[in-house]
């Protein structure tokens, strides 16, 4: 949990609902582990009786996720079977605290039918039950659910702010806080650079000069097939920083490097060669094949254009 977050405005807005709270609370924003963030530390403090002292044993479970009266539903999509086997679950009582809570993130992705069936158990509340659900768009949830819970707009905390906690927990963001990027981004970017798929990026960017290098670049190139497409993504948020003259998560001398030997024209045409690439990519052609091909097309385009 990141302890930041308790001196966020938005922990303040919910501190007073900590003695007796309501039934169901919602906590959406388009930063889901910022939503969840909050809402984990919220829950911590519920559990805890004033607002989270991180260093109790109600606290303590929360934070590895093994306290017996917390429930977590963290699956994409829910189905009616997850709803039913949880409306089964809160029948029963607390097994150590004044509460149980429900805790659902990423709400949105719960189908229809089975809002419907959650809908039923937040119209007759058990009082020792508190559901905490946290979503990133709150449209995707039936009306009927809306109104039934108290709603949190999560806004954009300074990533300055949640920087130092995230250190201590060996995820260092530094390099993201200026960036304008959601704390999702941040850390999923600061993983990825330790996996090392931006330098690889930055390489191919500064080594594809000629038609001559392609074989090299894609046949050296040791992506983990989970980062394949955040691969293209990079490439596609480079292009952009080259055409905002932003320096975004890149060296600066990458960017510079792509301003001095594209052209606007070029990076306009090859935003549009990368979303093609990442569509094949996703329906299963060859990664190799995919980076071949786009490599060929961009150098094709910076050679028409000159
Ligand atoms: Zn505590």
């Amino acid at each position: 949990m990141l302890q930041a977050i308790k001196d966020t405005q938005i922990f303040n807005n919910v501190k007073q609902d900590i003695v007796s709270p309501s039934h169901a609370y919602l906590f959406y924003g388009e930063d889901e582990m910022l939503n969840i963030e909050l809402a984990k530390v919220f829950i911590a403090s519920i559990f805890c009786g004033k607002p989270a002292c991180f260093s109790c044993e109600a606290c303590k479970r929360v934070e590895i996720n093994k306290n017996p009266d917390l429930l977590i539903l963290d699956k994409p999509n829910l189905q009616v079977v997850d709803i039913e086997n949880l409306i089964d679950n809160v029948q029963l009582k607390p097994m150590v605290y004044n509460y149980k809570i429900v805790f659902i993130t990423n709400s949105e992705g719960i189908n229809e039918t089975a809002q419907n069936k959650l809908l039923k158990t937040l119209e007759e509340p058990n009082p020792q039950v508190i559901f905490v659900l946290t979503c990133t768009n709150i449209e995707k949830l039936l009306p009927t659910i809306r109104s039934r819970l108290v709603k949190h707009y999560v806004s954009k905390v300074d990533l300055e702010l949640v920087a130092n906690d995230l250190t201590n927990q060996g995820v260092n963001i530094d390099r993201f806080i200026h960036c304008d990027i959601t704390l999702t981004d941040a850390v999923k970017y600061s993983t990825l650079q330790e996996s090392e798929v931006l330098n690889l990026l930055e390489q191919t960017i500064m080594n594809l000069k000629s038609s001559a290098d392609i074989p090299n670049i894609v046949g050296k190139l040791k992506i983990k097939s989970e980062n394949k497409k955040e691969y293209l993504t990079l490439l596609l948020n480079a292009t952009n920083c080259a055409l905002t003259n932003t320096q975004g998560l890149f060296s600066e001398q990458v960017i510079s490097y792509m301003q001095a030997n594209y052209k606007i024209q070029v990076l306009i045409k090859m935003l549009k060669l990368i979303d093609r690439a990442t569509r094949k990519l996703d329906s299963n052609v060859n990664f190799n094949y995919v980076l071949d091909e786009l490599f060929y097309n961009i150098l094709k385009e910076k050679y028409l254009c000159k």
